[in-house]
């Protein structure tokens, strides 16, 4: 870590330990304890909304199980704070898998409805099963004790805050670690992460379920704060605030989250007066103007983009003087201040800030570990002459009545480079998509190492030996380079979620470990400069070699190759020769997908040729170069 994040932090934690006997107001002292166990919620929420990139409407639902098992446990049992606590987290993971199980299997806003329907029917419940909740009376609870010592507000305010510092420095080793990878990577590209032996359904559960575990949490130390607990505080409102402060404050950052929960603790009390709201309003309408105009001058911004926020604050803080009072209309202004930061600030305002006044350069990479001199940077394996690695037979791969695929057989013998090819549509790449997995076929057989591979989701199939690039490419693009390929490396850590919160041994060696795996992956086909640059903003060309640095990460004993030179320049397509002679040469086994005749030709030592579905030759690249029905199929009939 940097010695200004060290500083900052130590600053942080020293405000945090001195501001309850600084202000001795039990007014503010609650405001920021609040502040606090908001920021718990929000760490974990980000979670999911802003790594996996789902959307819950359930969290206050689950905020909610957090503080009426602690209420309940405290009510009933007398249950003490140090077993209360953990049991809100558990309960409250359990109902996220209940949740997240059933509703991630399919793709889509399947998540967010269930969650919708998940909030209202807890508050029922809460309401309903008074002989448990005491219902709309609400439970008391008195200031947690620990071995007979009562804390006061002083010190529960000390608990809270360590908590959150726990919390903090939990979620970022989560995300820090292969588990953080996986969520983002299923984010940036489903299809890609399945292929990398990610399962995007395991990994989206798991990040709802740590997410759910977190809410729990903080929905026990909000019983605790308030000492007071109803059904009617974990409504729909409070679930649209979190979301709220996630997208105000700014995805994927933990000062965000905590930014996000103080604007929402603090204005609706701000909100709560119209005379408060009239300076709020108009201090935002001067802001913006006075912002926009300097942003206009220096040529940052157009008077265009600009229009719409300074007319839309302007109207807003007249529109706070027509008003009587406030209170009726807080949801509306909620609901367009969301609408004008999901506009203007797609980033949140720490992204914002971050994007405006500090380089977006990523830190520079620190690889200490070098890969053993003795360890392959890709395993050399066992050639085993005319070895038949992968089997086909009789594909049938049907979309309504077109059939993309038509009775294909394919034989790939290990060791040797087998080219398909043929005409756009004649079914390439759905060849491609049976054999990892994103199509289950029709009809036919699919073999590789002997086992079958048919039904098996690409997870799976990945993870035995199968890599692939995509003829449209797939990358983690908010990722760095180096991150892409750690995805691909996910299948060498074996460290849980214990190990990876108590960032234990192991789990540094093996992230070690795969750091130097996969520089030298990257080294290897020659992007080891660009390690720490994000995918999205590497060339074309770039991007291209980078897909198959990950898929060797995977340690394939085949790699599926669909159009790698496609959109490539001459010295790329080159380069990309030489990167797969060199494949070759450890004796990986190939399927090649390719237009440039000249790439086929150069490096397979079998063709396979494909038309509408068919297969209509197969042969050394010679033989299949002469073929007159290939002839044919290629721009009907000139030469190939
Ligand atoms: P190519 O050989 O150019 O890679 P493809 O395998 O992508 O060809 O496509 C073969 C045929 O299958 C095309 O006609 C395409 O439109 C069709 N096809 C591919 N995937 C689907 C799908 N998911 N749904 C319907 N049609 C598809
Ligand atoms: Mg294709």
């Amino acid at each position: 870590m940097k010695t200004r994040t060290w500083i900052f932090g130590a600053v942080a934690l020293l405000c945090l330990a001195l501001f309850p006997v600084a202000v001795t107001n039990t007014y503010y002292l609650h405001l920021v304890e609040t502040i606090m166990i908001y920021s718990i919620l929000l760490f974990g929420l980000d979670i999911v909304v802003g790594y996996t990139g789902q959307v819950s409407l359930g969290h206050a639902g689950l905020f909610g199980i957090g503080s009426y098992v602690a209420g309940v446990l405290f009510f009933h049992l007398q249950v003490p704070i140090y077993f209360t606590l953990p049991a809100a987290i558990l309960v409250a993971a359990a109902f996220g898998a209940i949740l997240a199980l059933p509703a991630l299997r399919v793709t889509g806003p399947y998540l967010a409805m269930v969650t919708l329907a998940f909030g209202t029917i807890i508050q029922i419940l809460i309401n309903e099963m008074t002989f448990l909740t005491e219902g709309p009376m609400g439970i008391r609870i008195a200031k947690p004790s620990i071995a007979g010592y009562v804390l006061d507000k002083q010190q529960y305010f000390w608990l809270v805050a360590i908590l959150l510092v726990l919390s903090l420095i939990v979620v970022h080793r989560i995300l820090k670690s292969h588990l953080g990878r996986s969520f983002e990577a299923l984010r940036d590209s489903p299809i890609a992460s399945d292929c990398m032996g990610v399962s995007v359904y395991r990994y989206k559960v798991i990040a709802f379920v740590i997410s759910a575990g977190f809410a729990g949490l903080a929905g026990g130390l909000y019983a605790y704060s308030e000492q007071y607990i109803s059904p009617n505080t974990y409504n729909f409102e409070l679930t649209i605030l979190f979301l709220l402060a996630i997208i105000m404050g700014g995805r994927k950052t933990r000062t965000g989250a905590i930014l996000g929960a103080s604007i929402i603790v603090l204005l609706p009390k701000m909100l709560d007066d119209i005379g408060t709201f009239r300076v709020i309003a108009s201090t935002v309408a001067i802001v913006i103007a006075v912002g926009a105009a300097i942003a206009i001058s220096k040529g940052r911004s157009t008077a265009q983009r600009m229009a719409i926020p300074v007319v839309g604050t302007i109207l807003l803080a007249l529109f706070s003087f027509w008003l009587e009072s406030v209170t009726d209309w807080r949801l509306s202004i909620f609901g367009v201040m969301i609408l004008f930061v999901v506009y203007y600030l797609p980033d949140g305002i720490v992204g914002f800030v971050r994007n405006t006044f500090f380089s977006t350069k990523r830190a520079a990479l620190s690889v200490k570990k070098r890969l053993p001199e003795d360890e392959a940077v890709i395993a050399k394996t066992e050639r085993v002459a005319g070895e038949e690695l992968l089997l086909a037979r009789g594909v049938l791969m049907q979309f309504g009545g077109l059939k993309a695929l038509n009775q294909v057989d394919l034989i790939v013998r290990r060791g040797t480079i087998h080219g398909l090819i043929g005409p756009n549509g004649s079914g390439k790449s759905t060849m491609m998509n049976v054999l990892t997995g994103i199509y289950v076929p029709t009809a036919g057989t699919v073999e590789f190492a002997n086992k079958s591979l048919v039904g098996l989701a690409p997870a799976q199939i990945a993870a035995s030996g199968v890599a692939r690039t995509f003829q449209n490419v797939q990358l983690f693009g908010e990722m760095t380079a180096l991150e892409n390929v750690l995805v691909g490396l996910h299948h060498t850590f074996n460290t849980g979620l214990a190990g990876i919160a108590l960032r234990t041994r192991r789990w540094k060696d093996e992230e070690a470990g795969a750091r130097a795996r996969a520089l030298a992956l990257l080294e290897f086909v020659g992007l080891e400069d660009v390690a720490a640059e994000e995918a999205r903003n590497l060339p074309y060309g770039k991007q291209r070699l980078l897909e198959i640095a990950r898929a060797l990460a995977l340690d394939p004993k085949i790699l599926l190759l669909d159009e790698p030179a496609a959109g490539l320049t001459s010295p790329d397509i080159a380069e990309l020769l030489t990167i797969i002679r060199k494949l070759r040469d450890h004796d990986l086994t190939i399927i090649l997908i390719e237009h440039h005749m000249d790439v086929v030709m150069g490096v397979c030592d079998t063709v396979s040729v494909l038309d509408f579905g068919q297969k209509i030759a197969e042969g050394r690249p010679a033989e299949v170069q002469a073929n007159p029905k290939v002839v044919e199929a290629y721009l009907g009939g000139a030469p190939v």
